[in-house]
């Protein structure tokens, strides 16, 4: 009997194509018992059950640590990083006194624990991998709590695509690359560790299908294209045919601009942009340097002061930025001030039930509102400039010239306190700020005067200048960089930064969007910062690009009317100009 062909989409989080056999591990949720422990004895016994639980984890992270591959090494500090997890305050201590306090069962108390993490995380599209991460190390703890099966390859008999509902990272560090040749999963997202760790070991993967564990059978024959995120099941002859041309073309491709990532990328007449990446824990730092960063162009500080429900310390967040600067010089390192509130909340941040939070008391508004927590972290930013020179200070959601002099006037204040205890410090330290909201773009000649540098925070600028709330999924198809007004407000920041003589960096989702090159180029940005990921194909085409070609096009499309016209023009100079970059990618492009 024929098979029926048919195709599920997700996201692609690992690029390349691989043709075989599925594998379907069902690995269905623990099933979780509630009961209440009667006696202190009882509750003693469940709390050093617990307790020998997370010893076993720790025990088993730590030798998937020593057991890993050499291209996986740099993954060491990640497993670290999972031990700590563990033993974080929320997960342990929240564990044990649920426990001690409500007398119940590990398992039960343990899911609680979870539940209040979401909660934390919940509605946070950037930490939505990060709550995966911890979800998936909880999983693990889980398991090992209710004795079940944990290791899912050992039943993998022959080379095959592996299918299941999810794939924590420690398992992902441990695929066997002889049995495992691409991976396809149910949940997920694309900055999650999984889909790192996937890269990395330079393997198709496609996460986020929704129902790929459901609807595949161990035996079908796949097809996974991890660059669009489409995975064919039961594919015709002539699909085969195509994908297998297009995986030989893919994988060259590939590999000939990842052995160039680390140089810097210079246009064909000679115009440097620099690349850098945003990240916002330590750990990426080494993803960001493996793709070719030169910089760190956007650190997000909001995860130091997350997962935990009290402030950090100076010298916490000093030791945390410390070590970044050093793994980081001599390529440079922006640390953005706590931009707190709206999409990023944290345990510790007074509940206030505004009715539009995005435009309430968050980031730097928050920040203004309590100067003792702002002053801490510029403490110990100003202190990490100390160490290698390597440090700027950035601030988000500037709107006026009043609001930036109270900043300053603060940051003074801080600089003040440390001379006073003749603490080190970069009395140097270049300080500019994000603009991101459109009284700051309209404003952009006044500002350039008073700042270091500018960096152009898109996700938040296209929010506040289209009325489009940027976590609204009903408006989400709105949400568009190509508007002419969007490019227009570009067009303005950097002219006037230009004109004041300083650096123009745009730091926002847009900037790793490769088929937005020529455009950004055109524009004049010194800088762009973007996912660790899209770095490689970034610099690629600014190599491949002319600058002056680049100008004359935004020209053009400075004088279209809508985006659907602008977006129609830059595909046709894509198409033109790379012409096996819009082949290969041209079906995963969103804007
Ligand atoms: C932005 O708004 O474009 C930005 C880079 O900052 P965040 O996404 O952290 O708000
Ligand atoms: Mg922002």
């Amino acid at each position: 009997m024929e098979e029926i062909t048919f195709r599920l989409k997700g996201v692609g989080v690992s690029q390349g194509i691989a043709i075989g056999k599925a594998f379907v591990v069902q690995k269905g949720p623990v099933s979780i018992p509630y009961y209440t422990l009667w006696s202190d004895e009882a509750i003693e016994e469940e709390c050093q059950r617990f307790e020998e639980a997370v010893r076993l984890v720790e025990e088993d992270l730590f030798g998937i640590k020593e057991g890993l591959k050499n291209d996986l090494r740099q993954y060491a500090s990640l497993l670290d990083a999972y031990r700590l997890m563990l033993r974080d305050r929320l997960i342990y201590d929240g564990t044990l006194s649920l426990i001690r306090e409500k007398q119940l069962n590990a398992l039960w108390a343990l899911s609680l624990t979870l539940s209040k993490a979401r909660e934390i995380f919940d509605g946070q599209d950037r930490f939505a991998d990060r709550f995966y991460d911890i979800g998936s190390v909880i999983d693990r703890l889980m398991r090992k709590l209710s004795g079940g099966q944990e290791d899912i390859f050992s039943l993998i008999r022959e080379r095959s695509i592996l299918v299941t509902h999810d794939l924590s990272p420690s398992d992902a560090a441990q695929l066997p690359l002889e049995k495992v040749m691409a991976f396809v999963l149910d949940i997920g997202g694309k900055t999650s560790h999984t889909a790192i760790i996937a890269r990395s070991l330079n393997i198709p993967a496609v996460m986020a299908t929704e129902q790929a564990s459901k609807k595949i059978q161990t035996g079908d024959l796949l097809i996974v294209d991890g660059t669009s995120g489409q995975v064919i099941i039961n594919p015709s002859e002539e699909d085969i045919q195509h994908y297998i041309e297009l995986q030989l073309r893919l994988d060259t491709y590939l590999r000939d601009i990842a052995r160039e990532a680390s140089l810097p990328a210079v246009t064909r007449d000679g115009f440097r942009v620099v690349v850098e990446a945003n990240i916002e824990l330590l750990e990426e730092i080494v993803t960001a340097k493996d793709n070719g960063a030169d910089g760190i162009g956007l650190f997000r500080t909001e995860f130091g002061f997350m997962n935990r429900d009290d402030l950090p310390t100076e010298e916490e967040l000093y030791q945390e930025y410390k070590q970044l600067a050093e793994l980081m010089a001599p390529g440079e390192v922006i640390i953005r001030t706590l931009d707190v509130g709206s999409d990023k909340l944290s345990a510790w941040f007074p509940p206030l039930h505004e009715p539009n939070p995005a435009l309430g008391l968050r980031s730097v508004r928050f920040c203004l509102r309590h100067p003792e927590i702002m002053k801490i972290q510029m403490k110990a930013i100003l202190r990490t400039g100390a160490i290698a020179g390597n440090v700027k200070m950035m601030f988000p959601l500037i709107s006026g010239i009043g609001e930036w002099r109270a900043v300053k006037k603060i940051l003074r204040e801080a600089q003040e306190e440390l001379w006073r205890f003749r603490i080190p410090f970069d009395e140097n330290m270049p300080i500019g700020i994000m603009v991101e909201v459109p009284s700051a773009v309209a404003i952009a000649d006044l500002l350039a005067r008073e700042v270091d540098f500018f960096s152009i925070g898109t996700n938040d600028l296209i929010q506040y200048a289209l009325a489009i709330d940027r976590q609204n999924e009903h408006v989400a198809h709105l949400f568009e960089a190509l508007h002419p007004a969007i490019l227009r407000m570009l067009h303005f920041v950097v002219r006037e930064g230009h004109r004041a003589g300083i650096s123009v960096s745009l730091c926002g989702e847009m900037a790793g969007e490769p088929f937005y090159v020529p455009i950004l180029l055109g524009l004049g940005f010194d800088k762009l910062s973007m996912n660790p990921q899209s770095i490689p194909r970034v610099k690629n085409l600014i190599r491949r690009s002319s600058k002056d070609q680049c100008e004359a096009l935004v020209k053009e499309v400075l004088r279209k009317d809508t985006a659907e016209d602008i977006r129609g023009l830059l595909m046709e100079t894509v198409e033109k100009q790379f012409p096996e970059e819009y082949h290969f990618f041209h079906s995963g492009f969103v804007v």
